[in-house]
C-alpha cells in the first residue's frame, strides 16, 4: 500500500528528525550535526549522528541509518504504515484513507479503549463491596495503596459475565470482547463469559502508554486445577514477545540499569522499595525482541531469576540473548529466598542493595565456568587454567578490572600476581598481533574493504559505485543537480539499489517533490541504512562540475561492462566452438 508522495513529503517536513529521535536519545551538537548514544546498539560513546538538514540519522557504530520514519520503524518495532501513521498522529496529521490499512488501525484503537475501560472496571472493583476479600488479600500481601494505584491493579469479580455486561453497556461488540482476550466463547453453547474471574487484576501497560492485556493472579487454591497466574492471550495488541510487564515505569528510572524478573509480583515489589527499574517477562522465556526492547532504555541488565533448576536454565539461556543485543550483564543469585519478593519481605530493601553489588557480572561467570574444567591440583591443567583466564582478562578494557581478577586467578593459580600480570600482557599483545595481521590482510584487498557493511547489498564494479554513490548523495543535497544528468538512464547504474533511488528521484524531481531519504518508498531496513551512510559521509564539493563528473563515469563504466560483457561472450562462444562443444 502507498500513501500520495505529497503526503509523505509533508509528513517528513512537520516531523524534523532530531524532534522524533530527541524523543528517544538525548542529543548534543557538534558542529552541523547531533550526536548521542545508539539505541540500537549498546554503546558508551556517541557514535550515533542525527544530521537535521540532511533529514537523516546514522550510526557509525552499528551502521544503522536512514529517515526519520525509518527511525520511527526501527525504534517502536512497527511496520511502514504504522510508523506513518504514528509520526501522523505525533502532529496531528490525518492520514489518506485506506481501507484496509485503516480499520486494522480502528480495530487497534478500539481495543485500547476497551482494555482501558477494563482496567478501570477492575480497579473500581478493587475497592467495591465485592473486592474486600481481594483487596485484604493485597494488603496481606504487602502491597500498599500506593503500589495498587502506581500498578493500576485492580479486582475482576467471581461472575460469568459482570465484565461482559459493564462494557456492553459501554457499546463494545461481543466480537470486539472476544477480540480483546478478555472474554471467552462457549465451545458448547457458543455463550460468551468473563475469561478473568475472582482474580487480582494486573494491566498491562506498552512503553507507549496503552494497557494491551492484563495478567490475573488467583488468591485462594481451592480449585488444584486453576492456574496462579493468568495472562490475556495473543490478541491484535498483545504480542508478549515483544512487551515486558512495568517497562511502561522502568524506563524513567534513574537508576541506570534494569532488572529482569520472572514474575510480576517480583517486578511490583522490586518497585514497591525502591528498585523501580524492575520488569518482568509475561509468562515467557526472554526473547531477542525483549532484549532488542531493553537497549532502547539501558545498556546494563541485572537477572534476577528463580533459585530452583528451572531458573538457573533461564540465565543461561537469557545471558547469550542479552548480550548479543550489546547489553552488559549481570547476574544476581537469590539466597534465602526463593524469589525476589519473598527475600524483600523477609530482609528488606538494604539486604537486598548488597545482594545487587555483590552480583557477578559476565567476567565472573565465565571465569568461574573455566574454573570447572580444570583441576588445578595438577601442575598441567593448573598452567592451562592461568592461560585460559589470562586470555579472557586481557580482553577486559578496564585496568582496574584486569588487575582486580589478575589477583584473583594468580591466588587461585598459586602464582605471584607479577607472573600473572605478563601472562595478560603476553595474551593482549599476542591478541594484538593477530588484530593487527588480520586488518592488513583486509587493506591489502582494497576491493572488498570497499564492500558496504550491509551484506545484501553488493558492489561488482566499484568505480562505477562510488561515482553512483556520489551522484546519489549531492542529488540529495542539492536537488537542482538532477536536471544536470544529460539523459543518464538507471540502466547505466551498477548497483540495483542505486538505480532504484535514482529512478525514484527523477520521478519525484519531475512531479516537483523533495528528494530526502524520508521520501524514498520500498527500501528495505539495510537499503535505507546504506543510503544515509552515503548521505551522511558526503563531505566532497556540491556542484555542477563535480555531479557531471559522476554522470560520465557512471557512463563510461556502463560502457566498459557492455563492451566486456560482448566480448566475454564472443570468448566463450569462441572457446565453446574450438571445443567442439557448441551448437548454437
Ligand atoms: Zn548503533
Amino acid at each position: 500500500m502507498a500513501f500520495p508522495p505529497s503526503f509523505i513529503d509533508e509528513l517528513v517536513a512537520r516531523n524534523p528528525i532530531e524532534d522524533v529521535v530527541g524523543h528517544y536519545v538525548s542529543l548534543k551538537r557538534s558542529g552541523g550535526n547531533l550526536f548521542g548514544l545508539c539505541p540500537f546498539h549498546g554503546e558508551k560513546t556517541a557514535s550515533f549522528s542525527v544530521s537535521p538538514d540532511k533529514g537523516i540519522y546514522y550510526c557509525f557504530g552499528c551502521h544503522k541509518g536512514g529517515g526519520v520514519i525509518n527511525f520511527q520503524m526501527e525504534i517502536e518495532g512497527l511496520s511502514y504504515p504504522d510508523a506513518v501513521r504514528a509520526l501522523a498522529k505525533r502532529v496531528g496529521m490525518q492520514v489518506p484513507e485506506d481501507e484496509q490499512y485503516q480499520s486494522r488501525y480502528k480495530a487497534q484503537e478500539r481495543l485500547w479503549a476497551l482494555s482501558k475501560e477494563a482496567a478501570r472496571f477492575f480497579y473500581a472493583k478493587l475497592y467495591a463491596p465485592e473486592g474486600a476479600e481481594a483487596l485484604r488479600y493485597a494488603r496481606e500481601r504487602g502491597m500498599p495503596k500506593s503500589t495498587l494505584t502506581t500498578f493500576g491493579v485492580g479486582y475482576a469479580p467471581n461472575t460469568w459475565d459482570s465484565l461482559v455486561k459493564a462494557m456492553k453497556a459501554k457499546g463494545y461488540t461481543e466480537q470486539e470482547l472476544i477480540d480483546s482476550g478478555l472474554v471467552t466463547k462457549s465451545q458448547k453453547n457458543g455463550n460468551i463469559y468473563d475469561r478473568f474471574r475472582d482474580r487480582l487484576m494486573f494491566p498491562i501497560i506498552d512503553v507507549r502508554g496503552n494497557i494491551i492485556g492484563f495478567g490475573g493472579r488467583i488468591m485462594n487454591n481451592n480449585d488444584p486445577n486453576a492456574a496462579k497466574y493468568l495472562n490475556s492471550p495473543e490478541t491484535l495488541i498483545f504480542n508478549k514477545r515483544k512487551n515486558l510487564f512495568a517497562l511502561n515505569l522502568a524506563k524513567k528510572s534513574k537508576l541506570g540499569y534494569l532488572i529482569l524478573v520472572e514474575g510480576y509480583m517480583d517486578a511490583v515489589a522490586l518497585h514497591q522499595y525502591g528498585f523501580d527499574c524492575a520488569v518482568a517477562s509475561l509468562g515467557t522465556s526472554l526473547t531477542e525482541e525483549h532484549a532488542a526492547l531493553l537497549t532502547r532504555y539501558t545498556d546494563q541488565v541485572v537477572l534476577i531469576y528463580d533459585g530452583d533448576e528451572a531458573g538457573q536454565r533461564a540465565t543461561r539461556r537469557a545471558i547469550p540473548i542479552l548480550e548479543k543485543a550489546g547489553l552488559q550483564v549481570k547476574v544476581l543469585k537469590m539466597r534465602d529466598a526463593k524469589d525476589p519478593d519473598e527475600f524483600l519481605k523477609k530482609f528488606g530493601a538494604d539486604k537486598f542493595k548488597v545482594l545487587l553489588e555483590d552480583a557477578s557480572n559476565r567476567v565472573e561467570y565465565q571465569l568461574n565456568a573455566i574454573r570447572r574444567k580444570y583441576d588445578i591440583r595438577e601442575d598441567e591443567q593448573r598452567i592451562a587454567y592461568i592461560h585460559e583466564s589470562a586470555e579472557l582478562i586481557s580482553t577486559l578494557g578496564s585496568s582496574v578490572q584486569r588487575e582486580v581478577y589478575g589477583h584473583r586467578v594468580a591466588e587461585e593459580g598459586k602464582i605471584s600476581y607479577e607472573a600473572m600480570s605478563m601472562e595478560i600482557n603476553k595474551a593482549w599483545k599476542n591478541r594484538q598481533r593477530r588484530e593487527k595481521k588480520a586488518q592488513e590482510k583486509i587493506d591489502l584487498a582494497p576491493a572488498r574493504n570497499l564492500q558496504p557493511k550491509a551484506r545484501t547489498i553488493r558492489y561488482d564494479d566499484v568505480k562505477s559505485a562510488r561515482a553512483e554513490e556520489g551522484l546519489i548523495a549531492m542529488a540529495m543535497k542539492d536537488p537542482n543537480l538532477l536536471d544536470q544528468t544529460a539523459g543518464l538512464t538507471a540502466e547505466a547504474f551498477s548497483v540495483p539499489l542505486f538505480a532504484k533511488v535514482y529512478t525514484q528521484m527523477l520521478a519525484r524531481r519531475a512531479e516537483g517533490l523533495g528528494v530526502s531519504v524520508a521520501g524514498l518508498e520500498e527500501l528495505s531496513g539495510d537499503e535505507a541504512s546504506h543510503i544515509a551512510m552515503i548521505a551522511q559521509n558526503q563531505s566532497g564539493p556540491v556542484n555542477e562540475q563535480a555531479f557531471r563528473d559522476c554522470v560520465e563515469l557512471i557512463r563510461s563504466r556502463h560502457r566498459k561492462r557492455s563492451v566486456s560483457s560482448d566480448e566475454d561472450l564472443l570468448a566463450l562462444r569462441n572457446r565453446k566452438k574450438e571445443s567442439g562443444g557448441y551448437h548454437g
